[in-house]
């Protein structure tokens, strides 16, 4: 019997433990220890005027297998449902327009589609026309987004477009996140052309065509797949079990847990490191000084989400389908809001005559508005939302949801960075890590990281092809 220990009960942790047992079988036990009270990590669901709300993650990709799959996986296949609306809207030079269609991530493959839903002015649109004519290198090495969209695009789809959409994914700044690691689908065009709309446009003609709806979320919320994953994965979970110290023994590893005044030695023959990048940094000061010193320079941001009901009656007709962001350069507190309720059908259901909205607020290097007391970020939510949509303030009910280390800041030089991580740890067999530090931030990617992970530590001893899910 094999005892491998995950650190980190986000949902990479207990995918990383559902592998595990996919693929070790009885051979295999596993503990998951979780830090802090309860697991779960980025998603959380609580109760908001008597229905429940994600403050984290609140949908799944589903153009892509592995959530939806290990959902169906291990028992949810019944409870899985597809958004109603995804059409959103930007708050741009002041009205709240369609985000425009045809785009990657913000860089338009479309330049009709960007006309027509009038976020840019004349000029800034001009300026995105003239794009493939504008002379410049092709991109060898990775660059910021944000910097080669303005020198390539103008500054104006930067703005307007490019960093809202960025920030809805990483709460980061379009002039320091990756354009390989947040754009990977461009990056093999740039390398011929330095043209991102023929880039755009190139990405989107590869890519497959769908009819499958683009999110998947829970009945009762996606907060709801982390315990159901654990529970299916037949792991002991322990949580109020914060992992200190890891170090190399002859046979495996140890583990110090729990408080300095009374730790607890814990030997494991493999250990999955599922936390984020900065305490897995601190695991690996000594068994990988390397590692831990690439670890320790991926920056993270923090945020709060702000839930709010309100009654129908307060509600104007014309909201946007599943909500709409805020460009930066709006200056607004909020950075996005969701109609959770308009989005997701199981919850309308369930709050009949209330709408559920959700407001995002937070970006990397600005904690500032994070230090607002709750009163405070949800009087400062309640007047954007009046002022963005004109719905009626007060609230029936709120809740106040913060995300210290939220996301990833994924810069410039991620991917190499990642990649001389990966390298530093296959040199200690039996240990791997996973999360949303490494190949993406949403949920489809942390489950793939965690099977990755799974895979390595097992290799000695494993069949690969009982890796079912
Ligand atoms: C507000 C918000 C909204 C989001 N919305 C979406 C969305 O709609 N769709 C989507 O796909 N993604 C979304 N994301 C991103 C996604 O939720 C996260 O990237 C993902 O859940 C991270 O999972 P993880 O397991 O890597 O890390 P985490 O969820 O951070 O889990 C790591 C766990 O490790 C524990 N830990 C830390 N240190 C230790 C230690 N030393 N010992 C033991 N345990 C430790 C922590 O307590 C935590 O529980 C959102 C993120 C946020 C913050």
């Amino acid at each position: 019997m094999r005892q491998i220990v995950v650190i980190g009960g986000g949902i990479a942790g207990v995918a990383a433990a559902w592998f595990l047992r996919q693929v070790g079988g009885s051979q295999v036990e596993v503990t998951i220890l979780e830090g802090s009270p309860r697991l779960g990590g980025k998603l959380a669901t609580v109760e908001l005027a008597g229905v429940p709300v994600d403050t984290g993650a609140e949908a799944m990709l589903n153009r892509r297998p592995e959530a939806v799959e290990l959902a169906r996986a291990v028992g949810l296949a019944d409870d899985l449902r597809y958004a109603a609306t995804t059409s959103a809207g930007l708050w741009t030079r002041g009205a709240l327009r369609p985000v425009p269609a045809g785009t990657v991530l913000g860089v338009p493959a479309d330049l009709d589609a960007l006309a027509e839903c009038g976020v840019l002015s004349a000029d800034g649109l001009a300026r995105v026309a003239r794009e493939p004519e504008v002379p410049g290198a092709v991109v060898e090495d990775d660059v910021a987004i944000g910097k080669y969209a303005a020198e390539r695009l103008g500054p104006e789809i930067v703005d307007r477009v490019i960093e809202p959409l960025l920030g809805g994914v990483y709460a980061g700044h379009a002039n320091e996140l990756s354009l390989q690691a947040t754009v990977p689908q461009l990056a093999p065009y740039l390398r011929d052309d330095p043209s991102m709309v023929h880039a755009a446009q190139q990405a989107k003609a590869a890519a497959p065509t769908s009819d499958a709806p683009v999110f998947a979320g829970l009945d009762r919320g996606v907060g709801g797949l982390v315990p159901a994953v654990a529970r299916a994965s037949g792991a002991r979970v322990r949580t109020d079990a914060t992992v200190r110290e890891l170090r190399r023994t002859p046979t495996g590893w140890q583990l110090v847990v729990g408080p300095t005044r009374a730790p607890e030695l814990v030997e494991a023959d493999a250990v999955v490191i599922a936390c984020p990048a900065r305490p897995a940094s601190r695991l690996l000061a000594d068994v990988a000084p390397a590692v831990a010193a690439d670890l320790a320079g991926i920056e993270y941001a923090s945020m709060a989400t702000i839930a709010l009901a309100y009654p129908a009656t307060a509600v104007p007709d014309s909201l946007p389908g599943s909500g709409f962001l805020v460009p930066p350069v709006e200056g607004r507190l909020i950075k996005a809001a969701t109609f959770s309720s308009q989005k997701w059908g199981w919850l309308a259901e369930r709050a009949p005559g209330t709408l559920i909205a959700r407001c995002s607020v937070g970006r990397h290097g600005e904690e500032a508005d994070l230090q607002r007391d709750d009163r405070d970020l949800v009087a400062g939510a309640v007047a954007d939302l009046h002022a963005v949509t004109g719905i009626e303030g007060p609230p029936l009910d709120s809740h106040v949801a913060r995300w210290g280390g939220a996301l990833p800041q994924y810069a410039v030089g991620h991917r190499a960075r990642v990649a001389r991580i990966r390298t530093g740890i296959a040199g200690h067999p039996g240990l791997a890590l996973a999360g949303a530090a490494y190949d993406g931030v949403g949920i489809p990617a942390c489950i793939a990281s965690a099977r990755l992970a799974a895979t390595q530590v097992l290799a000695p001893w494993s069949d690969p092809e009982r890796m079912t899910t």
